[in-house]
């Protein structure tokens, strides 16, 4: 027998959940059939929804047995319900998935023969086109990329998701880096592994509506680049050297206008220059406070997640009545 946990987090997803586990179950169903071997667990993570997403798990979960759930005591974020999704699932393999149908379920049975034999630890896609996305919106996504690739070490392909089907050993590497700020593109991709792209061309949600708004996307790309990079920091050395060589200039040029003319060399270019310097020094301060900010998170050492409801408690609850 082999798991498949499927990992879901959900943050109201109350319109397409019903569409989803349909879609799930079908998929999983003719997997099933051709492959006898598998089981399946749909683990469930309610990040603090505002709408009926908690009512719809538990429906689910007493209709259906191979149904869990976790629901957060507030709203962690994605990257916290992936991470509490594969730190609670048992399966032999993982897939996270997101639930609004972005990431089609009809990809599972494929990315499952390119995993199963061991050629590849994960399968995970690749969005060809952005489609349906603003003109501005990708125009900055693939700024992102283009400076993640160039300044950190890590790769993040363009157009990587967070849509993944992997072996317990990679579930297992990706835990391990227990990290309080959570970029899981990076994280991904940090551990390695031989992982399989499926291009796929963007898909639109059939219900709801997203909950990245232009500034929160912008705000996790920072995020992404400062978990993954240092080199923001290295940059407050390289203004400091520019800063030297136009102060010695500056210096040269004033001595030389005061011996070949007689004027006196104006105290305006100084000031400009001493102004200069200011701006640059509390601009590399902001840097450096960023991710002294971010250890000062991580030294804290607060939990990931809460969760206030399991399946468990709630199964447990149906008997004691
Ligand atoms: N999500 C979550 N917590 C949040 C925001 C989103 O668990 O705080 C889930 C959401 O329910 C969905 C997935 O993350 O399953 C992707 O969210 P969304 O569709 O809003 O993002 P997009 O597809 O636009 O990147
Ligand atoms: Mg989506």
């Amino acid at each position: 027998m082999k798991l498949i946990s499927v990992v879901v987090p959900c943050y109201n997803e109350q319109e397409v959940l019903p569409m989803f586990y349909e879609e799930i179950t079908k998929v999983t169903g003719e997997m099933k059939e051709k492959n006898p071997e598998l089981e399946f667990e749909y683990l469930f993570i309610n990040d603090g929804s505002k709408d009926r997403t908690l009512e719809i798990f538990r429906e689910l979960a007493s209709k259906d047995k191979r149904v869990r759930y976790i629901s957060f005591s507030r709203n962690f974020g994605k990257e916290s319900g992936i991470y509490a999704g594969l730190k609670n699932s048992k399966g032999d393999y993982v897939v996270v998935m997101d639930a609004d149908l972005q990431h089609p379920p009809a990809f599972l049975p494929q990315m499952y023969d390119y995993v199963k034999d061991g050629e590849y630890d994960c399968a995970t896609t690749r969005r060809i086109s952005r489609q349906g996305e603003s003109k501005v919106r990708s125009f900055f996504a693939r700024m992102f990329y283009k400076i993640m690739n160039k300044i950190s070490d890590t790769e993040i392909v363009d157009g990587a998701q967070d849509f993944r089907f992997m072996t317990r050993q990679m579930v297992d590497a990706v835990l391990s880096m227990s990290e309080y700020n959570r970029f899981s593109k990076g994280i991904f991709s940090w551990v390695g592994f031989r992982v399989k792209y499926m291009p796929y061309e963007n898909v639109e949600r059939p219900a709801g509506t997203t909950s990245w708004s232009f500034w929160g996307l912008f705000k996790y790309s920072l995020e992404g680049i400062m978990a993954f990079s240092t080199f923001p920091l290295a940059v407050s050395i390289f203004m400091g050297i520019i800063c030297l060589v136009l102060s010695v200039i500056v210096f040269m040029a004033g001595i030389a206008v005061s011996l070949v003319t007689d004027k006196k060399f104006s105290g305006f270019a100084g000031i400009s220059l001493a102004l200069a310097i200011g701006g640059i020094q509390l601009g590399c301060m902001g840097i450096m406070g960023q991710y002294i900010s971010k250890m000062y998170l991580e030294v804290k050492k607060r939990p990931i997640y809460i969760a206030g409801e399991t399946d468990e408690d709630f199964r447990n609850k149906d008997k004691v009545e």
